[in-house]
């Protein structure tokens, strides 16, 4: 997917932005507060989903304005294609033309990666944010694994009720029917999220290598120390059945389920120590990036279409060498890279460059 030009009328501090990007990498530049993320934010709409940021549609209307407006003119499945965004109270969405029935209609038809400082969390964080990585990515390639987690997770609340009230309704027989079916629900989504990450293994691990200039060794697992690397889906099912059995005490006194995937790991690292306890800045912002680049490198392998790179703010922290793989070795790609150093983009060997001031945005 390319996007050819993006019309913005009073969106966040935009009064008016027309804009023809470049087909490679486009470097929007320009000081704190002008209107960088914004510009990114808006595009990010087009795949459907809700801001980056976790804004509300509202804050994205310019203050003072009724009706924020953004039109997408896009090649897709071949064709160009051009999208518009409403938002009043909430977002509405046509598709060359045809209104939609709601905007995640255009999900699958555009995609987007981004990267913000936010997303260091997936790193630095708690498990949680990886387990919603792998989940979200694995939702857009595998749309059957939306069924298969929203089974586990059904099973799991069911379970839990039980549990929550034993002391009053104490039924082994009921709880067992559950660990029968938590047990063959668990193993799929543990089956699923191996094979995403045994997918973007090998991708995450080119881009960290571009990035460190084969200094480090970049490594990623599901949940490495119960081995399922080497288990058949039976032996998966087995281990479920036993752990859930041997939980049995604990997840009563507990009155919830101690165990199952709702409380695993995607374990990153990074020559062989853990990226969450041990990296550096630049290590941790250089795992994200490689995580998200094989995002969306397994995308284009899965869908056969190319979806855009959002990279916000991605620079700071980052060593010369690092800032110039991202600048001038994503081949293939379109990027959007935001940043506030004018110094980086001398570095920018074939690409567009724009700057963003005052809501404003101006090809240098
Ligand atoms: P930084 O380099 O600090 O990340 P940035 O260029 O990415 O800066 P943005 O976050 O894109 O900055 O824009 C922030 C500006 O947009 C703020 O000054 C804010 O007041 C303004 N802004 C945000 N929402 C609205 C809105 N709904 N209406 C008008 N202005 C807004
Ligand atoms: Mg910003």
């Amino acid at each position: 997917m390319i996007v050819r030009q993006v019309k913005a009328a009073d969106v966040r501090n935009m009064t008016f932005v027309d804009w023809q990007p470049g087909e490679r990498v486009n470097v929007i530049f320009g000081q704190n507060a002008q209107g960088k993320t914004n510009l990114l934010e808006g595009l990010w709409l087009f795949t459907g989903g809700k801001s980056f940021r976790g804004a509300k549609d509202s804050e994205l209307v310019r203050l003072g304005a009724r009706e924020a407006r953004l039109q997408c003119r896009f090649d897709a499945e071949g064709r160009e294609q051009t999208a518009e965004i409403r938002i009043e109270k909430r977002r509405r969405a046509t598709l060359n033309g045809v209104a939609l029935s709601s905007p995640t209609k255009l999900t699958g038809l555009f995609g987007a990666v981004v990267f913000s400082p936010d997303h260091l969390m997936m790193i630095k964080g708690s498990p949680e944010l990886r387990r919603r990585f792998i989940d979200a990515a694995l939702c857009q390639v595998s749309p059957s694994y939306i069924q298969t987690y929203s089974e586990y997770m059904h099973i799991l609340t069911q379970r839990n009720a039980l549990l929550k009230d034993w002391y009053r309704f104490a039924d082994d027989g009921q709880l067992e029917a559950w660990n029968a079916r938590l047990t063959e629900a668990a193993t799929d989504v543990v089956l699923a999220r191996c094979r995403y990450c045994d997918l973007l293994r090998e991708k995450a691990i080119a881009v960290y290598d571009g990035l460190s200039g084969g200094k480090e060794r970049f490594s990623i697992g599901y949940e490495t120390e119960k081995g399922y690397a080497a288990m058949t889906r039976e032996q998966i099912t087995a281990y479920w059945a036993q752990a859930l059995e041997q939980s049995r005490r604990a997840d009563i006194s507990a009155g919830f389920s101690t165990v199952g995937p709702h409380r695993e790991d995607l374990t990153v690292e990074i020559s062989d120590l853990s990226a969450r306890h041990f990296g550096s800045q630049g290590q941790q912002r250089s795992a994200v990036l490689a995580l998200k680049m094989a995002e969306a490198a397994v995308l284009r392998e899965r869908t056969g279409e190319q979806p855009i790179i959002l990279l916000d703010d991605v620079m700071s922290e980052l060593d010369e060498s690092r800032q110039d793989y991202l600048m001038n070795h994503l081949d293939g790609w379109q990027v959007f890279i935001t940043c506030c150093d004018p110094s980086a983009i001398g570095r920018l060997s074939d690409g567009s460059v724009f700057k963003m001031e005052n809501g404003s945005l101006q090809q240098v």
